[in-house]
């Protein structure tokens, strides 16, 4: 694969409602797509943070500054032989990882069409269904939560997860156990809490739940292993693990018994499936967060979901979840909770011209 030419559009999508976690909330989808072009064949990715920092410190602006003057000069001309060399060759380069995976995937998608298979076969998954999960994220009132998760549960999501943060927790856990009973739930604190709440986690340890996501702040292993100690739940980690070492560190202190890999987190497929391979190597089940991203960083989603380590259902969801509109074709389907991977070489879906053109913030070529 010789890179002759990268192409980058911002755009900006309006969401169907307000996403909102513990620490801020967003009403429109920003990504960024990239395009790279070997002469013969084109390639597809998406950098995507959440506007804001609420997630991590990666916004949009700080990813196109990274892929313009850091990432994607150097990169015009070379020759990769396979996209996990590209991979490790944007490893050993400054940037974020948000940025990263924009290039990388990209890489992944050339790769895949090159060799004629679908991504998820070139990842090392099957073309089985892919459990969709559905996430909520925070309301004012409960009883709007109760009805959103009411009319979603409709599709025949797989799972429930909530977002929770302090004050809003335990009696939130119990409206939805009230309301729907014994479905398959569990709660994201995105870091809100910390050793004090621990009362809350044994109080929440009551209902069930299937994991507790990212507790505590990003870095506080050693307190994740103690809470972990300390309740029957599982803890699921998210935002602590960033790079490979992250989930060694994480496992050697014990701070976690399930692993949510993002791909935008740990910049790209290639150090997705090492995270893959090491937790499905100790005995650490893992599955698939989303930003959530547009759809060509979706639909990448669903093919690592398809990994035999993988046996939570992911995040990935219909592309008319969360937003108005999607710039893949066909849109992402979610039916009877199942999303099903084209079996198309590539990523499978086609990124629309003319949608990227209408939700176009800036765009620039190399
Ligand atoms: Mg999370």
């Amino acid at each position: 694969m010789i890179v002759k030419r990268i192409e980058i559009t911002h755009v900006r999508v309006p969401l169907v409602e307000p996403f909102r976690i513990s620490s801020g909330a967003v009403s429109e989808k920003d990504g960024i797509v990239v395009r790279i072009d070997t002469g013969e064949m084109e390639g597809f990715g998406e950098s995507s943070p959440m506007s804001g920092t609420f997630y991590s410190c990666d916004t949009p602006e700080s990813c196109w500054q990274d892929l313009t003057a850091q990432l994607i000069p150097p990169l015009i001309g070379r020759h990769f032989n396979s996209a996990l060399e590209a991979a490790e060759s944007l490893a050993s380069m400054p940037g974020s990882n948000f940025a990263k995976a924009g290039l990388e995937t990209a890489f992944w998608d050339l790769e895949a069409r090159g060799r004629g298979k679908p991504l998820y076969e070139l990842l090392g998954g099957t073309d089985k269904p892919v459990e969709s999960g559905l996430a909520v994220g925070l309301y004012d009132d409960t009883a709007e939560l109760l009805r959103a998760i009411d009319r979603y549960l409709q599709d025949g999501y797989k799972r429930i997860k909530i977002k929770i943060t302090r004050g809003r927790d335990v009696e939130l856990v119990r409206a939805v156990r009230g309301a729907f009973g014994a479905i398959p739930l569990w709660v994201d604190a995105n870091g809100a809490y910390d050793l004090s709440d621990l009362e809350t986690f044994k109080a929440l340890d009551d209902f069930g739940l299937m994991m507790f996501e990212q507790p505590f702040a990003a870095g506080m292993l050693g307190d994740l292993a103690e809470l972990q100690r300390k309740v029957r739940t599982p803890v699921c980690l998210d935002e602590s693990l960033e790079t490979t070492s992250d989930v060694h560190r994480a496992n050697a202190f014990g701070s976690m018994k399930i692993a949510n890999i993002k791909i935008q987190r740990v910049g790209g497929l290639g150090p997705a499936l090492a995270m893959h391979d090491f937790c499905r190597g100790h005995g650490i089940p893992v599955w698939i967060g989303t930003m959530p991203e547009l759809g060509i960083g979706q639909a990448q989603g669903m093919a690592l979901g398809t990994l035999s380590g993988c046996a939570y259902p992911t995040d990935v969801e219909a592309s008319s979840r969360w937003f108005r509109d999607d710039i893949i074709e066909p849109l992402l389907e979610v039916k009877d909770g199942l999303l099903r991977p084209p079996c198309a070489p590539g990523l499978g879906f086609a990124v629309s011209r003319a949608k990227l053109e209408r939700y176009a913030v800036a765009s620039r070529q190399f």
